[in-house]
């Protein structure tokens, strides 16, 4: 039987993470085995942020191409092959999985062992690949098996081909009409962009707003933009029963219009994602999982049975996202190879890449009213931001939200073009507890979208409309 120091169940993000930061740890000493089934590389490379950012990147282009910003320039309109450009989407994929997974493998002398694992004991793993098992031992084990999509309940959904972010890649033609099922993260990035690619795009959100776990300012001003756009949003809505018309597929969609019954050519699912443990055997080593079968770790991301820790989208939390799966991988490798490091989930940037893009990071309002008792936070639209002026993305809002003592700032939460390239300055000013005189103290760049902190930090002292451009 092959034996390893480390075992890493997962080739994804955590598991890459966790493998090359053992290697490093080890000084490449520590024999290191990554066990995975089909693409290595996990989500974000194959199915998630690298595909997903590419289509809505070309969607952005060829929108702009018909929309102009600027009085005196007359756009001409892009033209589309969309089987081209998901090929080039494809083409891309495979060649960032080689170069940035494949290949990393043999530079840091991580054994790549392919196939299905579960655990046979605290210390074997069964490796089953095309009917042969193999049995492999290890000291100790990272679980990072991922997430997939979660397929919620609904009547007749097992009769029509639904599209999920597994298999969506694989389209060749532009549906002309798409029904998406969750208006969160997946469902609003996708549904932007083949809107406007030209698909004519439906979206069913559950809850009240699109994008319910961000700020209520934040998502009202992107469902008002992706209207404005020509997306039919339904809030407070959910598909009561799904049927095949022809090669066309029939919802019936029960919303505050009551029940209606519309038709499409393709439906998306995008109701958020269940962790991939159900066939690990983890109950048989003693690892405990919380009642959605996420599994349970502590701030070293250890399970309940020592010789095991668990990181990314498989742990039990609140985001799934790419950065801070790799970021809990090497957490949970530094504490695999004998050293101590604890995860800090309080400074976690998090991005939804529509356009705008919504953009937060630390506690909402309503968390700092729970947790301090009290609150102050300044709104600002972007419609007083000059960037935002000048080049015209004037819809957006950026919220500041400080502890009303001692003026830290707690959470910083935006709707604008590029937050995602500034949101990582509002994450160092909360893990360094800066204060919001901190942040006036700073010189900004004049006109960035960045700015729009600045202003924001500059209203809890005097009032905007009555400001000069560069007031300092
Ligand atoms: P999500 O949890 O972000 O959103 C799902 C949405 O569907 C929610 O708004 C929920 O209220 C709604 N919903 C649930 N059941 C429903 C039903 N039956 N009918 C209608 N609406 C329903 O999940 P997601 O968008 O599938 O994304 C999955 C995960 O991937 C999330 O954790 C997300 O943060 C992450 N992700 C991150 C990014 C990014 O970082 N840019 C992008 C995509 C996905």
């Amino acid at each position: 039987m092959r034996r390893y120091d480390f075992i890493v169940v997962g080739g994804g993000a955590a598991g890459f993470a966790a493998a090359v930061r053992l290697s490093e740890l080890t000084q490449g000493e520590g024999s290191i085995a990554m066990v995975n089934s089909g693409k290595i590389g996990g989500t974000c490379v194959n199915v998630g942020c690298v595909p997903s950012k590419y289509l809505i990147e070309a969607a952005k282009q060829y929108y702009e191409s018909r929309h102009s910003r600027f009085d005196g320039v007359d756009v001409m309109g892009a033209s589309l092959d969309f089987g081209r450009l998901m090929d080039g989407l494809r083409r891309l994929v495979d060649s960032m999985r080689s170069e940035k997974y494949e290949k990393v493998l043999d530079h840091y002398n991580i054994e790549l062992v392919g196939g299905k694992a579960s655990f046979k004991s605290s210390e074997t793993l069964m490796v089953e690949d095309g009917g042969r098992v193999e049995e492999i031992a290890g000291r100790i084990f990272l679980v990072a098996t991922g997430s997939a999509p979660l397929i919620p309940k609904i009547e007749g959904l097992d009769s029509i081909p639904y599209l999920t972010t597994d298999n969506i890649w694989g389209l060749r033609e532009l549906p002309d009409s798409l029904l998406v099922i969750g208006g969160g993260a997946i469902g609003l990035e996708l549904g932007q962009a083949f809107s406007r690619l030209g698909s004519k795009v439906t979206i069913v959100e559950a809850l009240d707003r699109v994008l319910p776990v961000a700020e209520p300012e934040v998502s009202e001003i992107l469902g008002d933009v992706l209207r404005k756009e020509g997306i039919n949003i339904l809030t407070k809505s959910r598909v009561s029963r799904l049927r095949r018309k022809g090669e066309a597929v029939e919802a019936e969609i029960l919303s505050h219009k009551g029940s209606e019954r519309l038709t499409f050519d393709k439906v998306l699912i995008a109701v958020g994602r269940r962790p991939n443990t159900s066939s690990l055997n983890l109950e048989r080593i003693g690892v405990e999982l919380d009642k959605r079968g996420f599994i349970k770790v502590d701030e070293f991301m250890r399970t309940s049975n020592p010789r095991v820790y668990a990181a990314g989208d498989v742990v039990s939390k609140k985001l799934m996202l790419e950065t801070l799966s790799a970021r809990e991988g090497v957490v949970a490798a530094e504490n695999m190879a004998g050293r101590k490091a604890t995860m800090d989930y309080s400074s976690v940037p998090v991005v939804t890449f529509t356009e705008p893009q919504a953009a937060w990071v630390g506690l909402t309002e309503e968390e700092v009213v729970e947790k301090y008792h009290a609150c102050s936070c300044r709104v600002v639209r972007f419609t007083d931001v000059p960037k935002a002026l000048i080049t015209g993305y004037t819809d957006g809002v950026i919220k500041i939200v400080i502890e009303p003592g001692s003026h830290r700032v707690l959470g910083v939460h935006a709707l604008s073009h590029h937050a995602a390239e500034y949101i990582v300055a509002a994450a160092h000013l909360i893990r360094a507890g800066q204060t919001i005189e901190d942040l006036l103290d700073t010189i900004h760049v004049f006109p960035t979208f960045a700015e729009a902190m600045k202003l924001a930090a500059i209203a809890f002292k005097r009032p905007l409309k009555a400001m000069p451009c560069c007031m300092e």
